[in-house]
């Protein structure tokens, strides 16, 4: 008995995270495959005249089984995997491809869409309709359906071959992570706050070592560099971190990131575009790679202004410190965090024993009840793996999703945070309620305490939640975070403003021990810094998407590395700042295409988020229930049932501007 395949009827039709066996996965592909292309062809051959309903509609109805199956393989596989999980993504990836070319480059059905699309004036569509419509024969057109022979045939290649790649790029990076780490003799702990030292401890044990270790987690390796006064350590740790998929072993990603580059250059050809940029931002906000090094370029220059003259202070406390020398990557974040000390007298480790995962939850359900009305309800597993934990999600008494979490960093999850839908909300066919995700890899320890950063990652991840449990659209195809990618990170950045509402940290933010408030000085030192070190934050993400833009700009670099180098040295890249994430471990961008040429967007957004947090401050209550209510109804509840731009004018009134950003992050300040 497959569970996969049998009706889910554990409550809220959560999947049956008890019977699931790896070996069943990949019968259900193959069932689900077939039932898919059953139903498409059934559509597709239909003898009946076109309608919405029994094309559009039945197409949104036709991959059930596969998204259901889907929805659970993919989160396991990216928050929980093993060597079946990860050759079974292997062989998928070129199936699903395949499968996903095979429908748009079925004539007779795209002969039907553009049948609907031609009369659209007539059908009587609601709006939400249209846009389903009009986005449907987009996808068909995008993905070649106007193409023949020869160059259809081609591009189904080159996709299939990018989605190896893709698959194959992320695989060799999770191994390089896995595989690298280095151990810390009891003298090595010197300098160290309990909280890394804790975190090293459990590092070792999970690596099977008998002592701490340092890994490449981010949770673990940023604080390392941040407090270790052991500056060939760091620089060890450093040079690891950065080597990721660059270290010429079987995980070496820079072939595979230039082999990447030049089919997606062909991709974009084959379909009539001049560079897979041009391509790639036709849909989104943006429009063009014009507009996007427009907005890049006017926050690069402040931004490194400030970071240079950042860089000269801490360089002049690397000399105080009796080291000559310039000021490297490795030393940044430790002299930084010495600053920071010295002038906003903010200590981390003085922060975190008030900033514990189960505060920061507590805060983060408050801010949505206080907002949208929500509320949380802790249920009771089995989930898909012992840490990860579930509420049910309530209104007025009425569900409204499933909601888990799965928080702490272990060696079969890939690193970063993110949230997926298990399953997306949707009314077609059945009043469809969702099943969210969120997935982070904090440093597991007694209790887990966690840094401010990381509070703001479990916001950022929970407001894309929230807009997948309040999406109320009709079609799934348009549902939650199903938007223009430079649309989809206003949510999240959006949600992580509520963090510095001083009255949610002043409820939440208590001692783990004692259950003391965080000490009113504390809290307004901690604020205060929140601008702090930004042109460093600013001047490593900017320098990825300018590299990212570049890179899929024609023609595509024959070696992605010099390209990279030639961009950084054009730019005036600081010394002693790399770029957040450079080309061998830049999963954003080729682990499949999702960021490709999109990396910018993070960016877009928070112009957006800070406009829109704007709208709330200058009602003087940023839990407004006017404003909170546009929120949910124009963007929260949404999805993509509108272009975003008329999304966010319909919330705002207007379009933003770049200035709250600047702003936000101080870089408009005098330096
Ligand atoms: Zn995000």
């Amino acid at each position: 008995m497959n569970a996969l395949l049998s009706d889910w009827t554990a409550e809220f039709g959560l999947p049956p995270f008890a019977d699931l066996k790896d070996h069943d996965f990949a019968p259900a592909f193959d069932a689900a495959l077939a039932e898919a292309r059953e139903n498409i062809a059934a559509i597709a051959d239909s003898p009946d005249t076109p309608t919405f309903a029994n094309t559009i509609e039945a197409l949104e109805l036709a991959e059930g089984l596969l998204d259901r199956v889907s929805g659970v393989f993919y989160n396991l596989a990216g928050a929980d995997s093993n060597d079946t999980r990860e050759a079974l993504m292997r062989d998928l990836a070129p199936k699903l491809s395949a499968f996903s070319s095979e429908v748009t480059n079925n004539k007779a059905l795209f002969s039907r869409i553009e049948t609907l699309w031609q009369s659209r004036q007539t059908l009587d569509l609601t709006a939400e309709q249209s846009r389903v419509l009009e986005l449907y024969r987009q996808m068909f057109v995008r993905s070649g359906a106007n193409l023949e022979g020869e160059q259809a045939a081609r591009l189904t290649e080159v996709k299939s071959r990018l989605a190896v790649l893709g698959t194959q790029f992320s695989q060799n990076l999770l191994a390089d992570e896995r595989d690298w780490f280095m151990p810390l003799t009891e003298a090595d702990l010197e300098g160290l706050p309990d909280f890394v030292i804790s975190a090293a401890r459990a590092a070792g044990a999970e690596k099977n070592q008998p002592g701490p270790v340092v890994t490449l987690s981010r949770s673990l390796i940023v604080p390392f560099l941040q407090f270790s006064p052991r500056r060939a350590l760091r620089q060890k740790a450093y040079e690891a971190w950065v080597a990721r998929g660059a270290n010429g072993n079987a995980n070496d990603n820079r072939a595979i990131a230039a082999e990447t580059l030049a089919l997606r250059e062909e991709r974009a050809k084959l379909l009539g575009y001049q560079s897979f940029a041009d391509f790639k931002l036709e849909p989104e906000m943006a429009k063009t790679p014009e507009a996007v090094r427009g907005l890049l370029m006017r926050v690069w220059e402040p931004a490194r202004k400030k970071a240079l003259s950042d860089a000269a202070i801490l360089e002049k406390m690397l000399h105080a410190d009796g080291l000559s020398g310039p000021l490297e990557p490795w030393d940044w974040r430790y002299h930084s965090e010495k600053r920071r000390k010295a002038e906003h007298d903010l200590d981390e480790a003085a922060l975190k024993p008030y900033l514990s995962l189960n505060a920061m939850l507590a805060a983060q359900f408050d801010c949505a009840n206080r907002l949208f009305g929500l509320e949380f309800h802790e249920i009771e597993g089995p989930f898909y793996h012992p840490d990860v934990r579930g509420w049910e999600v309530t209104r007025n008494g009425i569900h409204v999703a499933v909601f888990l979490g799965d928080y702490f960093a272990r060696g079969s999850k890939r690193s970063g945070a993110w949230c997926s839908a298990m399953r997306s909300q949707k009314k077609l066919g059945a009043d469809t309620r969702p099943i969210v995700v969120n997935v982070c890899n904090f440093a597991k320890g007694e209790p887990c305490l966690l840094s401010y950063d990381d509070a703001r990652t479990l916001f950022h991840e929970f407001g894309h939640a929230l807009h997948q449990m309040l999406s109320n659209v009709t079609y799934g195809f348009i549902s939650g975070t199903s938007v223009a990618r430079d649309f989809v990170e206003l949510p999240s950045q959006l949600y992580e403003h509520w963090l510095e509402v001083p009255e949610v940290l002043e409820k939440h933010a208590r001692h783990w021990q004692t259950g003391e408030p965080m000490p009113a000085d504390l809290l307004k030192r901690l604020l205060a810094a929140g601008t702090y070190d930004q042109g460093f934050a600013t001047v490593e993400f900017v320098a990825s998407a300018l590299v990212d833009l570049a890179f899929h700009e024609s023609p595509a670099p024959a070696d992605p590395m010099q390209k990279q180098a030639e961009v950084l040295e054009a730019i005036g890249m600081p010394h002693a700042i790399r770029m957040r994430h450079a080309t061998p471990h830049f999963a954003h961008v080729f682990s499949g295409d999702g960021y490709s040429s999109g990396y910018y967007s993070y960016m877009w957004s928070e112009v957006m988020d800070a406009d829109a947090f704007a709208a709330f401050e200058e009602t003087g209550n940023a839990f407004d229930p006017e404003t909170a209510k546009r929120l949910e109804t124009f963007i929260l509840s949404a999805g993509g049932s509108q272009p975003a731009e008329a999304l966010y004018t319909q919330f705002r009134g207007r379009m933003p501007g770049v200035e709250p950003l600047l702003k936000g992050r101080g870089l408009l300040e005098p330096v």
